[in-house]
């Protein structure tokens, strides 16, 4: 489903060359889950980085549902992610002067399906969010805010979803129920699933996990 072959990403720093990954090989079924782990500077948020399509590898392939993505132009790209690919960033990235509502239909907006209120409307409700739908991100808190990516990164429920760390800023107890409905939802919607996480108990629900280091992946 997911293949990703001697992917490798080097920043320029000045005049040095930062390596931040060596030649990543890695297969996914369809429907697995798979949780990266490695300690930070790692290069976990730049692996998700570039199998979302956001950034682009210094070479190798990126193969999803039969389409290598590395070779499509901006825009393909773009309709490709906003068609198979959902994300939930480390930093939520939510368009501060949209509401949450507006947010999670952003997706849809984009994918131009039907019934863009009242599916966001129903997935809003199942984070425990109705009462926050007209809210800005910036009347919300941490917790809510994150709630409001993982519904957006669900909404037009993509086959890959890529999840930065995605447990970081909740609290324990809403944070558990946070996770236990991205799993349900991903569970029901037979997404692939791609998880950054320093969480072990997290990392444990997960098929399979991954350690990135030095560049490289071990099993
Ligand atoms: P992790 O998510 O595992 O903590 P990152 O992927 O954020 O790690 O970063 C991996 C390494 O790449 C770090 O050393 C970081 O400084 C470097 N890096 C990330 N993005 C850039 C960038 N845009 N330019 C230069 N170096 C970067
Ligand atoms: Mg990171």
């Amino acid at each position: 489903m997911l293949e990703i072959h001697n992917l490798t990403k080097n920043y320029n720093q000045g005049a040095d060359v930062v390596e931040v990954l060596k030649g990543l090989e890695l297969v996914v079924q369809e429907g697995e889950h798979v949780a990266i782990l490695g300690p930070s500077g790692s290069g976990k948020s730049t692996f998700l980085s570039l199998i979302s399509g956001l950034d682009r590898p210094t070479e190798g392939r990126i193969q999803l549902a039969g389409i290598n993505f590395t070779n499509l132009n901006q825009k393909a790209l773009t309709q490709f992610r906003a068609r198979h690919i959902g994300i939930v960033f480390q930093q939520f990235h939510l368009l501060s002067n949209l509401t949450a509502l507006e947010n999670v239909k952003l997706p849809l907006l984009i994918a131009g399906v039907s019934d863009q209120e009242k599916k966001s409307e129903k997935l809003l409700e199942r984070v425990g969010l109705g009462h926050r739908m007209h809210h800005f991100p910036n009347q919300m808190s941490g917790g809510e805010n994150q709630r409001v990516a993982i519904a957006r990164a669900l909404i037009h429920e993509p086959s890959l979803l890529l999840a930065d760390e995605p447990s970081g800023n909740l609290d324990n107890e809403i944070g558990k129920r946070v996770m236990d409905l991205l799993f349900e939802v991903v569970k029901e919607k037979k997404s692939t699933l791609l998880l950054v996480t320093h969480n072990e108990e997290l990392a444990k629900r997960c098929q399979r996990r991954v350690y990135l280091k030095n560049g490289r992946l071990d099993s």
